[in-house]
């Protein structure tokens, strides 16, 4: 329970981040109020309503390296509820299906010229290890991946590949950010889902919060943010106005600045990081279009640069397949503006072209949804210039996507970097309000 002599610590955003820190903050009794603007909690790991299930918007895996995460799990009681499969990558290419996962696939896949294939494969296994002890953070990744595997590949592979998560500047992200990646992730990999969602673990941990004596607050924007005496100060809707020791903001830098005032947005740190948003497009077929859980698509004429099918990890959702299809983009991009019907029909027939087994009838349902700031685009060099978490003088933490690096945006980054703001604020004591 909170103890009565506790500062109390506003916490603005109800995404992962934001409720892995008020756990944290309520368990160890501190006073704790969670602001999240829409009506559900969970950021980018909301979900819908279909038939008797809840379904991700965004598709989202647990993978077994996401220590922070899983220990969070472990608290909530869900870390046996995490269901564990192994998992596989395939690729198309012009139109055509390929399994990228063993040797034998990578022999076989005719995209690249033989010499290519064997080039690709001693270095991707020798990768990691390349990048030891390197400054990558420093190199931009075309630089560090046309060296190692020539201009062919990256042209026809990774250019595309990786460039659809970050836009035609991803030549130009340090090195570093892919080095991480490929420590997070494989090509044949064990991924986790959560059994009943990723709702599961939203709605263990608002009973966790609420349980330890914190408030929770949905449809609850935070529309200014005030700091004075090292005090902050939030106007919520209607006026409505909350006083706070501390402030920990998980919202992205653009939308905090948005809320903060004049005096505190000249305290903001100056980084103007460009983010991308995402459209995914959420299918439900009534036949599998591929066992492999993620495969990208390039140059096959689509829209979208990948798919996932989280039945290949989760299984059928109420009988049916579920299938994502996705691309990054810009949040003032055409296809972000363009109306959600009119990018569903279009999917729908792209869906389809790539796989031709589909059949008319068998798209059951298709949902579409978008989020503006989903993937900071780190210049090089960010490693130093990432913006500090604590803004001096004003009881002010920032805890965001742009603060993980280099770890991958994921929950688990999220997590981590939740304890790691907590863990500063217990030093931190409550000040006295100015009069
Ligand atoms: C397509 C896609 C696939 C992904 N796949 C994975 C995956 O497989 N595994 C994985 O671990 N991660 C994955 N991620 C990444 C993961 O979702 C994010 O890294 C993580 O959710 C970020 O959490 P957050 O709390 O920092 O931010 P967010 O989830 O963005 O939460 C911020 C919250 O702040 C709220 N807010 C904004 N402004 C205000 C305001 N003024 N007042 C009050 N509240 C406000 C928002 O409504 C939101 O709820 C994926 C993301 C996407 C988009």
């Amino acid at each position: 329970m909170t103890h009565p002599d506790s500062p109390h610590v506003a916490v603005i955003g109800g995404g992962i981040c934001g409720l892995a820190a008020a756990h944290r903050l309520a368990r160890r009794g501190t006073r704790v109020t969670l602001l999240e603007s829409s009506d559900q909690l969970g950021g980018l790991g909301t979900f819908f309503a279909h038939e008797d299930q809840w379904v991700e918007r965004f598709y989202h895996c647990i993978m077994p390296s996401d220590v922070s995460l899983l220990a969070l799990l472990g608290e909530l009681g869900l870390r046996d509820a995490v269901r564990w499969r192994e998992t596989t990558m395939g690729m198309v290419v012009d139109g055509r299906h390929h399994g990228f996962n063993s040797a034998l696939d990578l022999l076989r896949f005719s995209p690249l010229r033989l010499h290519d294939r064997v080039r690709f494969g001693v270095v991707s296994l020798l990768l990691r290890r390349l990048g030891h002890g390197r400054d990558l953070d420093t190199l931009r990744t075309e630089d560090w991946l046309r060296r190692l595997y020539g201009d062919v590949v990256w042209e026809q592979l990774f250019a595309p590949m990786f460039g659809s998560k970050f836009g035609p500047s991803f030549g130009d992200v340090p090195a570093l950010y892919l080095w991480q990646r490929l420590g997070r992730e494989r090509n044949v990999a064990t991924r986790g889902y959560p059994d009943g969602g990723y709702k599961t673990i939203i709605d263990a941990l608002r009973t966790s919060i609420e349980r330890a004596g914190g408030t929770v607050r949905t449809e609850t924007p935070v529309r200014r943010l005030h700091s004075t005496g090292g005090r902050s100060v939030l106007t919520l809707t209607g006026g409505e106005v909350l006083d706070a020791d501390h402030v920990v903001s998980t919202v992205p830098l653009p939308l905090l600045r948005r809320i903060a005032d004049d005096a505190l947005a000249t305290r903001l740190p100056d980084t103007d990081l460009p983010y991308q948003g995402v459209v995914t497009g959420v299918f439900f077929l009534r036949q599998p279009v591929t066992e492999h859980y993620w495969t990208p698509v390039l140059h096959s004429g689509t829209e979208f640069d990948g798919v996932v099918s989280m039945s290949a990890l989760a299984g059928t959702t109420g009988g049916r397949h579920l299938v994502y299809v996705m691309h990054y983009t810009d949040r003032d991009s055409q296809l972000y503006l363009d109306d959600d019907a009119a990018i569903a029909a279009r999917w729908s027939v792209q869906l389809r072209g790539l796989y031709p087994a589909l059949g008319d009838g068998d798209i059951e349902e298709v949902r579409v949804f978008k989020a503006p700031f989903v993937e900071p685009v780190y210049p090089l060099g960010y490693l130093a210039a990432r913006p500090p978490v604590t803004v001096d003088g004003t009881g002010l933490l920032l805890a965001t996507t742009a603060h993980v690096y280099p770890d991958v945006t994921s929950w688990n980054s999220s997590v981590r970097l939740a304890n790691d703001v907590v863990a500063l604020l217990a030093d931190q004591p409550a000040v006295t309000p100015a009069r």
